[in-house]
C-alpha cells in the first residue's frame, strides 16, 4: 500500500492562489485506509475550503485513481463539474495525482493534497510499516526475510556497520538494527552460513528511473 499524509491546508490554499472553483478526486484504496482522501477527508477538506471562501463544485473517490481505466471512467462521470471548475484538487498518493493529471480530457490545473511517504505494510496494531523500497533486486532469501535495504538506516547489504548497541540502531536507539534481526532471523533457520557469502555492491541500473514493465 502507498501511504500518504494529508497537506497542511494553508498550503493547498497557496497553490490554488486565484482559481476559486475546485474539484476534488479522492482514492478509494490507500488513501482511504490512510484517511486521507476517503469519503471523511474529502468532506473535511471541502468544508474548509469552503470556509476559506472557495467553491467545490463536486467531488469523485474513483477505487483505484492510479489505474486509467477507473480513473478515465470517474472524470467522464463528472465531467461537466470539471469543465466549470479552475481546479483539481487530488487528494491521493503521487502515482494518483500525476495519474489523474494524464487520463483527464479537460485540461485544468491538477494540485497536490497529500505527501506520499512510502510503501507501507500494516501491522495488527494498524500501523503503517515501510518494509520494502522496490529495489528491483530482492535479497530477502538471503536475509531471513528481513529487508536491510530498507530496514537498515544505512541500507547496508553485506553485514552491520559496527554502530549498533544493544541490538539497536546507531542512527535510532529507539530502532532496531536490522543486521540483528537478521542475524537471529538466519541462526534460528540454522542459515547462518548464508552471512559469509559476500554480496557484489548493488546494481542500480536495476533501479534506474521511471520504470516501466508491461505484460
Ligand atoms: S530487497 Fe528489500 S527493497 Fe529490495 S525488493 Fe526485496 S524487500 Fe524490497
Ligand atoms: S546500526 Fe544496524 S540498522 Fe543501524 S545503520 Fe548500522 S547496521 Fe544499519
Amino acid at each position: 500500500m502507498i501511504i500518504t499524509k494529508k497537506k497542511d491546508l494553508k498550503e493547498i490554499i497557496k497553490y490554488l492562489g486565484e482559481e476559486k472553483k475546485v474539484f476534488l478526486v479522492g482514492c478509494g484504496e490507500c488513501s482511504t485506509t490512510c484517511k486521507t482522501g476517503g469519503e471523511d477527508e474529502v468532506k473535511a477538506i471541502k468544508e474548509a475550503l469552503e470556509k476559506a471562501g472557495k467553491v467545490v463544485t463536486g467531488h469523485s473517490i474513483p477505487s483505484a485513481p492510479c489505474v486509467a481505466a477507473k480513473v478515465k471512467l470517474e472524470l467522464a462521470k463528472h465531467r461537466k463539474a470539471i469543465e466549470s471548475s479552475d481546479a483539481i484538487l487530488v487528494l491521493a498518493c503521487g502515482l494518483g495525482i500525476q495519474s489523474v493529471k494524464e487520463n483527464m480530457r479537460v485540461q485544468k490545473p491538477v494540485h497536490v493534497g497529500c505527501d506520499t511517504l512510502f510503501m507501507g505494510a500494516i501491522d495488527a496494531g494498524g500501523s503503517f510499516l515501510e518494509r520494502c523500497s522496490a529495489c528491483g533486486d530482492c535479497v530477502l532469501e538471503l536475509t531471513g526475510s528481513i529487508c536491510p535495504i530498507t530496514r537498515c538506516a544505512k541500507g547496508l547489504i553485506n553485514g552491520p556497520c559496527g554502530g549498533q548497541n544493544k541490538g539497536k540502531c546507531e542512527i535510532d536507539k529507539d530502532m532496531d538494527c536490522a543486521w540483528i534481526l537478521i542475524y537471529n532471523e538466519l541462526k534460528k533457520q540454522g542459515k547462518l552460513n548464508l552471512l559469509k557469502e559476500k554480496r557484489s555492491p548493488r546494481d542500480h541500473s536495476k533501479t534506474s528511473k521511471p520504470r516501466q514493465l508491461s505484460l
